[in-house]
């Protein structure tokens, strides 16, 4: 299996120092990739599925109706497949379908979308996916293609889990697809705190990996809405809450042999590159712009671990 592994990776710029912790990088859309993969990133830890559909102006449910299903699964094909190239055979994690209500009802076919007072507790993510799992098929058939065309280097993620019993339904969904999990990289983002809480039996539903969405892990555990500006100075990804769901959630996947990251914004941030290096973690990913310089932080506080280690 693909996973991270301790080892670094071939093929990397000389000038990026050797660090026990991997550090991938985020794309954001497809067209990055090359300057992204230039970074000498140990891979990416964060591709959104959404943003390809959403540069189509429809929703996904209204561009299946318009184009078909396999135009549908084409456009993920595609735009995954160039960043899956642009890394071979670094790993790129691929997050499943996860925009909220409001965002699609500005979209073409958004009427039919529920209207939401709440969208950001509501409808998205996994529970969207599990609702419409006509759809999400879909995403996972593109997933297969992936597969089938050599990319294997392609890991699966799962947003806005709250417990086990998602991630079991969804694993039913990915076998009955054709994807074996036993045999594919995937696994979760933790961003609710009921996942962080639940991750003993989220890592016995087989995962391979725990990766901290932060922006949303910090908005619900704190109860800041991160996209209201009268709160804002109240939305501290550093916060001890939210450190400490981080770092409980690191020990018990090291227990069960799953990988950890992060690939919210806060993996960026010097201060949390500290605080996950000191949990050990597995592998942070951050923005493009930000990969050299968490790559010199990782390695200062693994330097200061391994001095005090044989103090
Ligand atoms: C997060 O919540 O930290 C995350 C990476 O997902 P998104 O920002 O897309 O909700
Ligand atoms: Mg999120």
């Amino acid at each position: 299996k693909s996973v991270d592994t301790q080892s670094g990776s071939t093929g990397q710029p000389a000038t990026k120092p050797m660090t026990g912790t991997e550090i991938k990088v985020n794309v954001s859309i497809p067209a990055a990739a090359e300057r992204a993969a230039a970074t000498g990133a140990d891979g990416v830890g964060l591709l959104r599925i959404e943003h390809m559909i959403l540069s189509t102006s429809k929703t996904p449910e209204r561009y299946i109706a318009d184009h078909g299903e396999r135009a549908y699964v084409d456009e993920i094909v595609d735009g995954v497949r160039t960043v899956a190239e642009s890394f071979y055979p670094r790993p790129v994690r691929v997050r499943t379908l996860d925009a909220p209500t409001d965002e699609f009802r500005q979209l073409d076919g958004g009427e039919d979308e529920p209207n939401e007072h709440n969208p950001m507790l509501g409808y998205r993510g996994i529970r969207r996916s599990l609702d419409r799992p006509e759809t999400f098929r879909l995403e996972l058939e593109a997933f297969r293609r992936l597969y089938d065309m050599g990319y294997d280097n392609v890991e699966l993620m799962l947003p806005l889990v709250t417990d086990a019993e998602d991630v079991l339904r969804a694993k039913a969904i990915m076998e009955d697809v054709g994807l074996d999990p036993e045999k594919r990289s995937w696994g979760v983002m933790v961003e609710t705190p009921a996942s962080a809480l639940s991750i003993e039996s989220i890592c016995e539903a087989g995962i391979d990996f725990a990766s901290f969405g932060t922006n949303d892990l910090t908005q619900y555990t704190l109860a800041v809405d991160r996209n209201n500006e009268n709160v804002a100075d109240r939305f501290d990804e550093l916060h001890p809450a939210v450190l400490e769901l981080i770092s409980s959630t690191i020990e018990t996947c090291r227990e069960h042999d799953v990988a950890t990251s992060i690939c919210g914004q806060a993996g960026s941030k010097p201060e949390m590159v500290r605080h996950l290096v000191n949990s050990g973690v597995t592998s942070i990913s951050a923005n493009i712009d930000a990969v050299f310089d968490v790559q010199q932080e990782v390695k200062r506080v693994e330097q200061r671990l391994l001095l005090e280690s044989v103090r």
